[in-house]
């Protein structure tokens, strides 16, 4: 039968495009395979994740200890390094082939190249770089309820509504909006890579995930590109979305920027091993590097601790570190929004106050 991505009822499962990069899984699948499961749970299907590459067979079964009921496998030598075209003709095969109803990509260098790429050859939707979703609508409902001003309780929403709900932040962070693809499937969505938590991993649920060798069709005619060479940059990037500890800088350094730099370093390296990141003016202003830029257009970060120094606390600050387990707020000015959010809240001038917190760690790590 033809595939048509209107005929909705013929679609089923929720999917998860994993991504290797030289035979490795990557963070996102895992974070992604976890929240999956959850929408799974919700709509009552299989959460399956769906893995291309070359010689992948084997990897494929720790998605599993993450919450995949199975893998679907696309190994062929063609699929050793990403490439538009390859990916998106087997990714878009299998999914004509099998008609899954969800299909979710981690929003990262590929992911943003191959998911709107496949909306267009599947006819379907796609919501780009999602923070937040939900299938189930009592679900929904307290998302809104925990974090929106609507008022929940006037509103006629259709409890029965199965439409995937994308959230994400629009124009400039200033709202956020909640997008469905009611006509079309699968309902696609690039996830933002470090905004869903990684379940624990299971072991015996990793032994019990199922995976299918899925047959890949690739002819010469299919790639318009080849991969002559790899070259990896070797700038050193920061890791920051892995990172337990943050000790994060905002233009509250301006006036001895390089001292203000040092002094998060050390406070980092006291707290035990920290990095330093910084708001986007920080990062404009060429103080710090681009990897290190937490917010809606850098990077989305949850560490154990993340220390904000001079940082206003503007919106699309928050919308990256928010999530953080302790917030610690180090600001001049007892009003600035960063307070909001914080657990434990310091005014003062960070000169004065940073060395003192970083006396008082040593001090307490000797006394140990
Ligand atoms: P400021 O707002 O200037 O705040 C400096 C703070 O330092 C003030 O609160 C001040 O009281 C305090 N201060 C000054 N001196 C001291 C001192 N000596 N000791 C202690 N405190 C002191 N921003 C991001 O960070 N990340 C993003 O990803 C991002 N994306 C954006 C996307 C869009 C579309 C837009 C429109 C904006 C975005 N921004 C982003 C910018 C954001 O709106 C703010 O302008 C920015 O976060 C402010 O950075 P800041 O807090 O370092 O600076």
């Amino acid at each position: 039968m033809a595939y048509n991505s209107a005929n909705i009822e013929e679609f089923h499962d929720i999917w998860v495009f994993c991504e290797q990069r030289d035979g490795k899984l990557q963070n996102t699948d895992f974070e992604l395979i976890s929240e999956a499961r959850k929408l799974a749970d919700q709509r009552g299907s299989k959460l399956v994740g769906v893995l291309l590459g070359d010689h992948v067979e084997g990897i494929a079964k720790e998605l599993g200890g993450y919450g995949a009921d199975k893998v679907i496998v696309c190994d062929d030598p063609s699929l050793k390094v990403y490439t538009t075209d390859a990916y998106a003709k087997v990714l878009c095969d299998v999914v004509m082939d099998k008609k899954p109803e969800v299909l979710l990509i981690g929003a990262t260098t590929i992911g943003r190249d191959l998911g709107p790429r496949c909306a267009g050859r599947l006819h379907t939707g796609l919501t780009a770089d999602c923070t937040h979703l939900d299938i189930d609508m009592n679900t929904y409902v307290q998302f809104l309820r925990d974090a929106s001003t609507i008022d929940v309780d006037s509103q006629n929403f259709d409890m029965a509504d199965t439409n995937l709900k994308m959230t994400r932040p629009a124009f400039g962070g200033h709202l956020m909006a909640t997008i469905i693809c009611p006509r079309f499937r699968p309902c696609m969505s690039t996830v933002r890579p470090g905004v869903m938590k990684k379940a624990e991993f299971d072991q015996a649920k990793a032994d019990a995930c199922e995976v299918e060798m899925y047959p890949v069709h690739i002819s010469a005619d299919d790639l318009k590109t080849k991969v002559l060479e790899v070259v990896k940059s070797t700038k050193k990037t920061v890791d920051l979305v892995g990172a337990d500890i943050i000790v994060a800088v905002g233009m509250g350094i301006s006036k001895d920027v390089e001292k203000g730099k040092k002094l998060a370093e050390e406070l980092a390296e006291a707290l035990g091993g920290g990095v330093v990141a910084g708001s986007r003016p920080t990062i404009e202003n060429g103080w710090l590097t681009e990897d290190r830029q937490v917010g809606q257009t850098g990077k989305t970060v949850h560490p154990k601790i993340y220390v904000a120094l001079g940082i206003s606390g503007a919106i699309q600050h928050k919308a990256g570190m928010q999530d953080s387990d302790l917030i610690i707020a180090v600001n001049s000015n007892s009003a600035a929004p960063i307070f909001e959010v914080a657990d434990y809240g310091i005014v003062g001038d960070l000169f004065d106050v940073v060395p003192k917190m970083i006396s008082a760690i040593n001090e307490a790590k000797t006394a140990e």
